[in-house]
């Protein structure tokens, strides 16, 4: 039995999906933050879990050559990024490394490697910022929350973050200290503003920057508006976003513009898109474009096929998709992206899609009782993966193609597994890095039906 605050002599043997070291101490995992692969140390075990326990690290006993002094000051304390202490090639071995392992272990494979396609640049990739706002004694602080709490870390250059993301913030805190408005407090849920949240449409310049505030109105919001525009290059959009509850979520379910457009445009894959406050986008443009670029490669469409889109967002793959295919019919569970979807597939004159706002089981069902057969379907689903509805409902349709773009390599793998079970075969998984300095990877898997019976 290992005892908390005892000191053991371990090394790195994998990382968990949250990109923690994971070290084994007589039988018993043993969770390490801020560890390199292969690293051997001298442990403090910080706590002896059920299943688990966690240990820091004392003393380097044998140091990897993947370890770098991190870039980023704040980068062991913030909660936003995991690999600043690796150089960027160990950081892709290790996703790689996750995705392989999550789809053989999990996913019943037996694969030698899964090819990782690296981001061109770490820095400045995200297109979405979202500030928590809070007060301290006489100022209002904005940036991320420390590590596992809600406290937050004052952070002034965030080197993931782009530009106009970090103006905006600073911005906006001028706006609070001229004009004495407060932020929002969690505990008395007192205060005005909680987050700064500012979108980039990169490919544009095209900047949104969306006020999320406990309650209906902001004061003196032309003064607010006017700094904004004086700030932040590119801006085109100032909305304001309200959020009374009690909730973790940062978006509530009104928002009204305060300046300029309702929402802002990009161009991914040759389209062009439309990204409002509440509707998904994926926050890597260029490496996006890299992903749906095979995922369209892998539906290998002809022109003849109809496929189903399934966690369709604003349209993005589907619309790429329908360029190609016979007819695509995309559907997706909030309102506002479907309305985005339509007015994407408007403005790019394609009129080979449909769109329905649905859950995707329910939605996948009733078509299935329709009795569509879609010959390729294509799923994007959120972390928890596919629901069972999902997967029965694929398989009753029997696609030759399943194109699956996940999020979360071990929910992936579940699902592979359960589609294999049904007659499926993987024949290519491709992981894509969207996330540098995160933990974050996404991978690109097809299957196709195995037994069908030739005639
Ligand atoms: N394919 C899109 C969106 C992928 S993100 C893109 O690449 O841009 C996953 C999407 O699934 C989100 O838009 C989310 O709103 C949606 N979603 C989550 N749960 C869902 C469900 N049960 N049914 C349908 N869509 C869902």
């Amino acid at each position: 039995m290992i005892r908390k605050n005892e000191i053991y002599r371990a090394e790195v043997c994998g990382f968990s999906s949250e990109g923690v070291g994971v070290c084994r101490v007589e039988g018993c995992v043993v969770f390490v933050e801020n560890a390199a692969p292969d690293e051997e140390y001298e442990l403090r075990i910080t706590h002896v879990g059920k299943n688990a326990a966690f240990g820091k690290i004392e003393k380097i006993l044998r140091q990897s050559p993947a370890r770098i002094t991190r870039l980023c000051p704040d980068a062991k304390r913030c909660g936003g990024c995991d690999f600043w202490h690796l150089t960027y090639a160990s950081e892709c071995a290790i996703k790689a490394q996750r995705v392989t392992d999550a789809l053989n272990r999990l996913g019943g494979q037996n694969l030698e490697r899964v090819p990782l396609t690296p981001a061109k640049s770490c820095e400045g990739y995200r297109n979405k910022a979202q500030y928590p706002v809070a007060q301290t004694k006489d100022v209002a602080v904005a940036g991320f929350y420390k590590k596992k709490s809600h406290e937050i870390i004052d952070i002034e250059r965030c080197r993931i973050q782009p530009d106009c993301a970090q103006s905006a913030r600073a911005a906006v805190l001028e706006y609070l200290r001229q004009y004495g408005v407060l932020a929002y407090d969690e505990v008395t849920q007192r205060g005005l503003l909680r987050h700064i949240y500012v979108r980039l449409a990169a490919k544009t310049g095209q900047v949104l920057v969306c006020l999320v505030v406990n309650g209906e109105a902001l004061p003196a919001e032309p003064a607010l508006v006017s700094i904004l525009r004086r700030r932040v290059a590119g801006i085109q959009s100032i909305v304001l976003n309200v959020n009374t509850g009690k909730t973790n979520a940062v978006l509530g379910e009104k928002t009204r513009t305060l300046w300029g457009a309702d929402a802002i445009e990009d161009e991914l894959c040759g389209l062009r898109f439309r990204i409002s406050p509440r509707s998904f986008y994926q926050i890597n443009r260029d490496q996006a474009e890299i992903l749906y670029e095979k995922a369209i490669a892998a539906a290998d469409l002809s022109g003849k096929e109809t496929v189903l889109d399934l966690y369709c967002g604003t349209g993005t793959i589907t619309l790429c998709l329908a360029r190609r295919a016979k007819q695509v019919i995309g559907v997706e569970i909030i309102e506002s992206a479907i309305f985005d979807a339509k007015q994407n597939a408007k403005e790019n004159g394609i009129e080979n899609v449909r769109f329905f706002c649905a859950d995707a089981g329910q939605a996948a069902k009733r078509l299935r009782e329709e009795g569509a057969l879609p010959d390729v379907i294509v799923v994007d689903p959120p972390r928890k993966g596919l629901s069972r509805d999902v997967l029965e409902a694929i398989t009753e349709m029997s696609p030759q193609r399943v194109v699956y773009v996940s999020c979360d390599p071990a929910t992936l793998a579940r699902d592979v597994k359960y589609l294999c079970e049904a007659g499926y075969a993987l024949r290519s998984a491709e992981a894509v890095d969207l996330f540098p300095r995160c933990a974050h990877v996404e991978t690109v898997a097809l299957l196709s039906y195995e037994s069908q019976i030739k005639i």
